[in-house]
């Protein structure tokens, strides 16, 4: 019997235990007092369910710089571009997978009551506005967002009542593991959000292939085919502003070139341009994730510095100069 993750019940036992329909509520990681809390270069918000992100553009010799989510929210909000901004936390307190490198800590993936608590979309609003020298990012995190598609809709409405929704740009995460966005929405609702101006998601690659993404995540390798497909529906079915992030830790260093050139092309055949809005993102360590560390997880974190040459090499040899420069948001994806 395989010991991965069974991605499509664990999915559905955390929805039910991470999101309260009839009352609009959903259930948030309580950060402050966490092994997370530790990582954090300013103390939780929020009564302790929220958290300050610092974004960077720059990154490590040799990975590309990292625009997300700086660059498209600055175009949205209308001022000039940056290296460094802020974005307001708030985290699902449920996720299926258990990747290894999460820095978040386990309990706070697993619904756990005495780690998290249930607050209303406007409650969270009101929090938010609460911040002293709030940021101008709300970034919907996790935890694994895709199991309550209906938190980033009820908080767009939650923006636009309180008139914030043209100078707060929403960010959220999707980790490309359920369909319950089509599954739980209208088409109507998800109308609603491909027409809200000031949003943005980002999904996320947990691997090249699916070694990779079996390693990274404990989840059967056939999800990650399952992540091309959810990207596509994405891609035909919603408007969204899509973005990617993928990660390059990996167990074995074996045809590593054309394992990459591979993930490109799979990339591409969901749209010519989907790489350039694709950014790899490197693993590092975190307070959560040291007493998670093995030989294979050590060694993987090398393996990424390969990893991440093959990958310039694939999108130097794929894309012109100018393409390579253009600001991410400009990209055509459809
Ligand atoms: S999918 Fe995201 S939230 Fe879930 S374990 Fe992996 S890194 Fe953590």
């Amino acid at each position: 019997m395989s010991n991965h993750i069974d991605t499509a019940s664990v999915s559905r036992r955390l929805r039910d235990l991470v999101l309260d329909v009839p009352n609009k509520k959903v259930l948030l990681s309580r950060i402050a007092g966490s092994e997370q809390a530790l990582d954090l270069s300013e103390p939780a918000n929020c009564n302790g369910f929220g958290r300050i992100r610092h974004f960077h553009y720059s990154t490590s010799a040799n990975w590309p710089r990292n625009p997300l989510p700086i660059i498209p929210a600055c175009n949205k909000l209308g001022v000039e571009s940056r290296k460094d901004m802020n974005a307001q936390v708030f985290q699902l307190a449920g996720c299926m997978w258990r990747c290894w490198y999460c820095f978040v800590p386990y309990n706070l993936l697993a619904a756990d009551s005495s780690v998290s608590g249930w607050f209303t979309p406007d409650e969270m609003i009101e929090m938010y506005l609460s911040v002293s020298n709030r940021p101008s990012i709300i970034d919907l995190s996790g935890g694994s967002p895709d199991l309550s598609p209906e938190w980033i809709l009820w908080i767009m409405e939650a923006l636009e009542r309180a008139g914030q929704s043209l100078e707060v740009y929403l960010w959220s995460d999707d980790n490309l593991s359920t369909e319950y966005l089509f599954e739980m929405l209208t088409p109507q609702q998800i109308r609603l959000m491909s027409e809200y101006r000031n949003y943005g998601r980002v999904c996320c690659f947990k691997g090249f292939d699916k070694e990779s993404f079996a390693f990274n995540t404990n989840a059967a390798a056939e999800d990650f085919d399952r992540q091309f497909q959810i990207m596509r529906r994405l891609l035909k079915e919603t408007s969204f502003d899509l973005y990617g992030y993928v990660t390059l830790t990996t167990n074995t260093d074996d045809n590593l070139k054309g394992e990459m050139a591979n993930f490109v092309d799979r990339l591409q055949a969901l749209s010519r341009n989907l790489p350039l809005r694709v950014v790899p993102l490197e693993i590092r360590a975190f307070t959560p994730t040291k007493a998670r560390m093995t030989v294979d997880r050590e060694r993987a974190l090398a393996i990424q510095q390969d990893a991440i040459s093959m990958w310039n090499q694939e999108l130097a040899s794929r894309y012109s100069t100018e393409e390579l420069g253009k600001p991410i948001y400009e990209i055509e994806l459809r």
